[in-house]
C-alpha cells in the first residue's frame, strides 16, 4: 500500500461544490489502494478577507493576533472537506496545525517549521481514515498559533510528506502540471511530463508561480517526489524528481520569464579596488536585493558598472545611485524600469555546448537587442527592452523545439 500526501489549493476548495468535487477525488484514490493525507488551504479569497479585516481594526495589527485570525481560514476547509468525505462513507479526521502537531518556530506570518509529530496522523491511517490537516499553520513551543508565510500550504504538504515517508506529495491547483513556458504568452506551451528539482527551483525562482519555492526547496533537500496536477482535469501532471529523464535528450527544458526587473548603470566610474563596493554596500544597506551585475572591462582608467533590482526597490536603488554616482564623479547614471530577464533552462545545457549562442542568433534574428547575459549550469539570461518579451519568449521556444515532445 501506498502512502500519499495531496494539498489542494484555495481555487480547488473555493465553495462547496468544489469541496465535493476533491472529496471524490480523494475516495477515488483510497479505492485504488492508496492511503491519503489531505492538506487543504483556505476557501479562495479569504486569506485576503481576513487580512483585509485586521486592516479595518488596525493599520498594524499584531502579529500573534493576525496568525491567530488567519489561520481560520484553514480550519473551515478542513472542516467541510472531513464532513464531505464522512457524507460519502469515507471514515475520515480533521486535525489543525497545531492538533497535529505542526511544532515551528515563533515567527509569526512567515513561521518555519521545526518539527512534525506522526503518530497521530499514522494512527488514523492505520484505522482506515483518511486525514484532513490544515494548511499553513502549526504552534511554537509557548503553544501560539503560528502561519508559514503565503502559499504555506505546499510546505504543510511536503513537511508532511517528509515525515510520514509517503511515496508521492501531489499538488493539485489549477493548472495542470509545470509548463516549458507561460502558455499565455505562447500557446503551443507543453506540458512536461517531468522536470529535475533543480529545473524547478530555477523556473520558479524566475516568476513561475506554481509552487512555493520553499516547498520545492523542502522537497528536494528529503527527495520527496512532489507531482503538480490540475483538481479540475484529469491527467499525469508534472512529476519532479531528482532523476533526469534518460530517454528525453532535450538541451533546454523550459523558459522563465521575470517582468519584475529594472536596471542601474552607472557610466564612468574610477576603475579602482573598492568601486564595486562603493556601489553595492548601501543597496544592500537598504535591503534591496540586487539581481544580476554586469562591470565592463575598464578602458582609460573608468569603468562602466550596472546591476537590476525588483521594481517596487527601483526608486530607492535610483536615488541611493544618484547619490553614490555623484559622489564617485561619475560622468552619468541611467537607469530604465522597462526591461524584462527572459532564461533558458534545462540540466542538458551541462552537456551540450553552444546553446548561448543559439539563442544570441535567435533574438538577433528577430532584431532584439540583449542588454544583459548571466549564465549558471543550468541557466542562461538576458535582459532585453520589455516590448520584446513575447516576441523573445515566442521565438526561442521555437527555436529549441520545446513545441515538440522530445525524441
Ligand atoms: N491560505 C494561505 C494563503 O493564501 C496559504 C495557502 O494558500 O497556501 O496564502
Ligand atoms: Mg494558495
Amino acid at each position: 500500500m501506498t502512502l500519499i500526501v495531496q494539498k489542494y489549493g484555495g481555487t480547488s476548495v473555493g465553495t462547496p461544490e468544489r469541496i465535493g468535487a476533491v472529496a471524490d477525488r480523494v475516495i477515488d484514490y483510497c479505492r485504488r489502494g492508496h492511503q491519503v493525507v489531505v492538506v487543504v488551504s483556505a476557501m479562495s479569497g479569504e486569506t485576503d478577507r481576513l487580512l483585509g479585516l485586521a486592516q479595518q481594526i488596525t493599520e498594524s495589527p499584531d502579529l500573534r493576533e493576525q496568525d491567530m485570525l488567519l489561520a481560520t481560514g484553514e480550519q473551515v476547509t478542513i472542516a467541510l472537506l472531513t464532513m464531505a468525505l464522512q457524507q460519502r462513507g469515507q471514515a475520515a479526521r480533521s486535525y489543525t496545525g497545531p492538533q497535529v502537531p505542526i511544532r515551528t518556530d515563533s515567527a509569526y506570518g512567515k513561521a518555519r517549521i521545526e518539527a512534525i509529530d506522526p503518530d497521530r496522523v499514522r494512527a488514523d491511517l492505520a484505522t482506515g481514515h483518511v486525514v484532513v490537516v490544515a494548511g499553513f499553520q502549526g504552534v511554537d513551543d509557548q503553544g501560539h498559533i503560528t502561519t508559514l508565510g503565503r502559499g504555506g500550504s505546499d510546505t504543510t504538504a511536503v513537511a508532511l510528506a517528509t515525515v510520514l515517508q509517503a511515496d508521492e506529495c501531489q499538488i493539485f491547483t489549477d493548472v495542470d502540471g509545470v509548463y516549458t513556458t507561460d502558455p499565455r504568452v505562447v500557446s503551443d506551451a507543453r506540458r512536461l511530463a517531468r522536470i529535475t528539482f533543480e529545473e524547478m527551483l530555477e523556473m520558479a525562482s524566475l516568476g513561475s508561480k506554481v509552487l512555493q519555492i520553499r516547498a520545492v526547496e523542502f522537497a528536494g533537500k528529503y527527495n520527496i517526489p512532489l507531482r503538480v496536477l490540475s483538481s479540475f482535469t484529469e491527467g499525469e501532471g508534472t512529476l519532479i524528481t531528482y532523476e533526469e529523464n534518460t530517454m528525453e535528450h532535450a538541451l533546454v527544458t523550459g523558459i522563465a520569464f521575470n517582468r519584475d526587473e529594472t536596471q542601474l548603470t552607472i557610466l564612468g566610474v574610477e576603475d579602482r579596488p573598492g568601486v564595486a563596493s562603493a556601489i553595492l554596500g548601501p543597496i544592500a544597506e537598504a535591503n534591496i536585493d540586487v539581481d544580476m551585475i554586469v562591470q565592463n572591462s575598464g578602458h582609460d582608467g573608468t569603468t562602466d558598472f550596472t546591476f537590476t533590482v525588483q521594481r517596487n526597490d527601483y526608486k530607492a536603488a535610483l536615488e541611493i545611485v544618484q547619490d553614490i554616482g555623484a559622489r564617485l564623479g561619475a560622468r552619468e547614471v541611467k537607469s530604465d524600469n522597462k526591461i524584462v530577464k527572459i532564461s533558458l533552462v534545462g540540466v542538458g545545457m551541462r552537456t551540450h555546448a553552444g546553446i548561448a549562442s543559439r539563442m544570441f542568433a535567435t533574438l538577433a534574428q528577430e532584431g532584439i537587442n540583449i542588454r544583459m547575459i548571466s549564465t549558471s549550469e543550468i541557466k542562461i539570461s538576458v535582459v532585453v527592452d520589455q516590448k520584446y518579451l513575447e516576441l523573445g519568449v515566442r521565438a526561442l521556444h521555437e527555436a529549441f523545439g520545446l513545441e515538440q515532445e522530445a525524441a
